[in-house]
């Protein structure tokens, strides 16, 4: 296989399904939510001006105004620079508008409650809780729910007089009412939010991050992984080792049982040689029926793994349609040393498994 040659092991890095989605909610929320603060604004500010809402303190609705109005710069300010080079919204900028949009929705719902107090107010927690519901993010959306059910509460203790239902006959189904309907209103957004993430962006992630044959990690994830083991063995903290395999002989398996058999074949493989290594190492499908493991040990054990993972894919032999059919691969190593960037041994460990497979394949060549 041939490596490409640049600074870093290029991985596709084509925007993936989920990366376009991220990157269209948080350009969208980081404008509507202070798109939102804005309109309360004028909505407050238009019913004093026009006298339905005589006893406002007006310093405060100037205060409350030009904040809906730092709220539009902070969100033009996140929506400019959230991006970096590749067109990806930078993981920083992502986890810091979440959360500053959040304490903007609940700056807003105090600033309402106090300045402002309706009684019908609890209704409104759903449109200060549900946009944020669109990153399918568990914790944020209940950090935004908690915290709008707390400053509730403490809204209800503070400014009872004019946010809690008239104290008559009526005051305990009212109060049932608001609170049942806070509780499944936001217990909703919550749950949507849950299985939003769980099977809609964990399986998209599976989809970005996995080759959908084999279930390995695919090239596109690779990079990360590469990068971050270079780093710790710079430190000196973990050694480590690439060792690039390819089965031999692959093209004869297509042509004489198909290509669904290879297909079984370097699932086959692939299962054999996740099951040899480590949780900590990392086993890609580097490219057709080429893997890479990534081995978070030195060359001596790399070796002995190389070899056990050569031996146990000699001996075993892959059933197709009552056929047994048995395969080999052979195995280039490229053990970390202080000179060598990850280009340097992608280069080395593809050297070695070529030479290996001029002299006789079925090997390990370090
Ligand atoms: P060598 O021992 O030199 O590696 O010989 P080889 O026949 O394995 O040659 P090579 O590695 O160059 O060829 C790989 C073949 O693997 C070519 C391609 O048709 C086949 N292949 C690649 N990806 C897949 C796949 O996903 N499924 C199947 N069935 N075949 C694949
Ligand atoms: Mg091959
Ligand atoms: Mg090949």
């Amino acid at each position: 296989m041939k490596v490409p040659q640049n600074d870093q092991i290029q991985t596709d890095k084509t925007l993936s399904a989920l990366d376009a989605y991220i990157n269209r909610v948080y350009r969208i929320i980081v404008l509507i939510i202070p798109f939102f603060c804005i309109c309360a604004s004028i909505t407050i500010t238009a019913l004093h001006l026009t006298g339905h809402y005589p006893d406002i303190n007006r310093t405060a609705l100037l205060l409350f105004d030009l904040s809906d109005i730092l709220y539009l710069l902070i969100g033009l300010y996140l929506f400019y620079t959230g991006f970096g080079p590749d067109g990806i919204v930078l993981p920083a900028k992502l986890s810091a508008g979440k959360y500053v949009m959040a304490l903007i929705l609940l700056i807003q719902w105090n600033a309402i409650s106090y300045l402002w107090p309706f009684m019908d107010f609890w209704a409104y927690s759903i449109l200060f809780t549900l946009m944020l519901a669109l990153f399918f993010d568990v914790k944020l959306v209940l950090f935004a729910t908690g915290g709008i059910v707390f400053s509730m509460v403490l809204s209800w203790i503070v400014k009872g007089s004019r946010l809690l239902p008239p104290n008559d006959d009526y005051f305990i189904a009212n109060m049932t009412f608001r609170i049942v309907g806070l509780v499944l209103m936001l217990f909703s957004i919550n749950l949507i939010t849950f299985f939003g993430g769980k099977f809609l962006v964990e399986e998209l992630e599976k989809y970005v991050n996995y080759d959908t044959l084999t279930h390995l990690l695919n090239r596109r994830s690779m990079d990360n992984y590469l990068q971050e083991a270079h780093r710790m063995a710079k430190t000196g903290m973990a050694p480590f080792c690439l060792l690039m395999m390819d089965i031999d002989d692959f093209k004869h398996i297509n042509d004489t049982w198909g290509h669904e058999c290879g297909d079984e074949v370097l699932r086959g493989v692939a299962k054999i040689v996740s099951s040899s290594v480590g949780k900590d190492d990392c086993v890609f499908r580097w490219g057709g029926e080429e893997i890479l493991v990534l081995l978070k040990a030195d060359e001596i054990i790399a070796r002995r793994v190389a070899e056990r993972i050569r031996i146990a894919i000699q001996k075993n032999t892959f059933e197709y349609n009552r056929t047994r059919i048995g395969v080999t691969i052979t195995i280039g190593i490229s053990a970390y040393s202080t000179e060598k960037g990850i280009q340097d041994m992608m280069n080395e460990a593809d050297k070695k498994l070529y030479d290996g497979k001029r002299s006789g394949k079925n090997q390990v060549v370090f």
